[in-house]
């Protein structure tokens, strides 16, 4: 968390929103860049950092005035973290068959929300959840999106999910219990739930890729600065033929990062 409350202080927090609203008003290429050289010092904490990016990009392009006035700055300060919450124990690739529910409770114009979700970054940590919600018929266009801060009352999480790697984050299970928001939290339109988090994921998909580059690169440059070093039988193994850097680019792209990933494995 220390890590990310400077991300805010260097303008990271919303690197594509405007700058009007606290953003740093960049492009979708600014900032796969920006993530790629990130995810050479940690892939974890980058692909939270995107994720967190990802929420604000919804709000900022779905949300009404008053929810993007009253959420994008403190989103790009990072004084508010938020979550990203599509996938369930029953609905990951397929996500249109999600099954959360979101009554409306007209009385109170309140949605009462039910139905847990699975896999999610940040969960427990954020302040916010943007959650895909089931409030009309089956398929895409029953789907809403709604915005759960986190101390509201039937919001809870499961234990953290035992992970190969990205363990700087928690990944854990939402689960809602009579869990009920103002109407006016949801983000977009009724039905239009799917639309908003396609959208957000149209980019997040771009970050991830740009999360994987940055890994590659450093693992590359890692593993060829030891094959130099390391000297077996008086050289360096980098003049072995198997290890040799002038190798053809392709051949030493695809060697190298499959020896420099058994490297860093040991490396830890
Ligand atoms: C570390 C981590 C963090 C995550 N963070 C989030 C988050 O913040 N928010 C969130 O909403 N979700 C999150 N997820 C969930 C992630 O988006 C899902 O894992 C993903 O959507 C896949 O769903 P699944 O795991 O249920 O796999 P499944 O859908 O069960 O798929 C299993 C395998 O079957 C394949 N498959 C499925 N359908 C087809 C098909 N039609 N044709 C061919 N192959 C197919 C898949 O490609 C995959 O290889 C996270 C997951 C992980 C592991």
């Amino acid at each position: 968390m220390e890590t990310f409350n400077k991300f805010g202080d260097l303008g990271f927090g919303g690197i594509f929103i405007d700058g009007e609203l606290g953003g740093s008003g960049l492009s979708r290429t600014d900032t796969t860049v920006i993530v790629e050289a990130l995810a050479t010092g940690c892939v974890g904490t980058t692909a939270m950092l995107t994720i967190h990016n990802m929420c604000g990009g919804m709000i900022d392009k779905y949300g009404s005035e008053e929810q993007r006035k009253k959420w994008l700055p403190k989103l790009c300060d990072m004084s508010v973290k938020a979550s990203y919450c599509l996938t369930e124990p029953g609905a990951g690739s397929d996500a249109a068959s999600l099954s959360t529910k979101a009554v409306l409770d007209k009385a109170k114009n309140e949605y009462v929300i039910n139905g847990g979700k699975a896999f999610i970054s940040g969960a427990g940590q954020s302040d916010i959840y943007l959650v895909m919600c089931r409030t009309g018929g089956v398929g895409a266009s029953g789907i809403s999106c709604l915005l759960i801060p986190k101390d509201t009352p039937g919001l809870s999480f499961g234990s953290d999910e035992k992970k190969m790697g990205w363990k700087v984050q928690p990944t854990r299970q939402v689960i809602f219990e009579d869990c009920r928001v103002p109407a006016s939290n949801m983000i977009g339109k009724e039905g239009q739930g799917f639309q908003v988090a396609m959208v957000g994921l149209d980019g997040g998909r771009l970050n991830i890729g740009a999360c994987s580059l940055g890994a590659a690169q450093i693992c590359f440059e890692t593993c060829l600065k030891y094959v130099k070093e390391r000297k077996q039988f008086g050289k360096s193994i980098s003049d072995n033929q198997g290890t040799h850097p002038s190798l053809q680019p392709l051949t030493i792209h695809g060697y190298s990062l499959l020896f420099c990933t058994s490297y860093s494995i040991q490396a830890g």
